[in-house]
């Protein structure tokens, strides 16, 4: 038996100083098979880095500067770190140049459609007409994703929708190019994609690590990143 390594990125607290993560990330990937190691945001060679994992988990954090997808910001935004978001890039493009296995969680999911080259909505309440709310506090589930049938989300989940959290006020709005979207919400907007020339490259907009006591589909997703990277 094997235990895959799985680069977590981390959050970043420059006023105290910190780098850190949220334990229920670091138990998921350890009670689902894997050995978590958190990766600080460096400015060093992430090939180097991500020639030593088994397999990468973008986590959730605040928002990506909109000049990654070549736009000004329209909105008051959230910003993330700017050496996190180069670097998280930076490893996503590394980790599929390598064909290493890629999860992406909330700003995850975020980060793989902007390395490759897709499109954010910035504020998805004043961009998107009709929208459902996807900013809640709670960690209950709040609303449906419809499952694209024969994706990789598909098979994993066995399901055809689940009822997922939502934490998050932006969306994927142009999905780069080679991706494909495994999940919406019933307002149309995306909420799972996948790179379907890859084994296992997959980002959901909600947070599986917070669900995983009461949905099994949220241990089938750091099951698959383990089996993936066991490969
Ligand atoms: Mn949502």
């Amino acid at each position: 038996m094997t235990y895959p390594i799985i680069g977590i990125t981390a959050s970043v607290d420059v006023k105290e100083g910190w780098y850190r993560q949220r334990s229920n990330y670091i138990t998921a990937i350890e009670q689902c098979g894997g050995i978590p190691v958190i990766l600080p945001p460096i400015s060093k060679s992430t090939e180097a880095i991500i020639t030593r994992l088994d397999g990468l988990l973008l986590a959730g954090g605040g928002d990506l500067d909109p000049q990654h997808y070549n736009e000004d910001p329209r909105y008051k935004l959230h910003y993330d770190d700017p050496l996190r978001d180069r670097f998280e890039l930076s490893l996503t493009q590394a980790a599929l140049a390598q064909g290493k296995p890629i999860l992406g969680i909330c700003r995850g999911i975020q980060v793989l459609n902007v390395a490759l080259g897709g499109t954010l909505y910035q504020e998805l309440h004043e961009q998107v007409e009709g929208r459902l709310i996807h900013q809640h506090s709670s960690g209950e589930p709040t609303h449906v994703v419809k499952i694209e049938q024969g994706s990789l989300l598909g098979r994993l989940s066995g399901k055809r929708a689940i009822r997922v959290n939502s934490f998050h006020h932006q969306a994927v709005q142009t999905i780069a190019l080679g991706l494909i979207v495994s999940a919406k919400a019933n307002d149309g907007i995306i909420e799972a994609i996948e790179d379907p020339r890859h084994q296992f490259v997959l980002g959901v907009q909600w947070h599986p690590e917070r669900m995983r006591e009461q949905d099994p589909v949220a241990n089938a997703l750091f099951t698959g990143l383990i089996n993936a990277a066991q490969r």
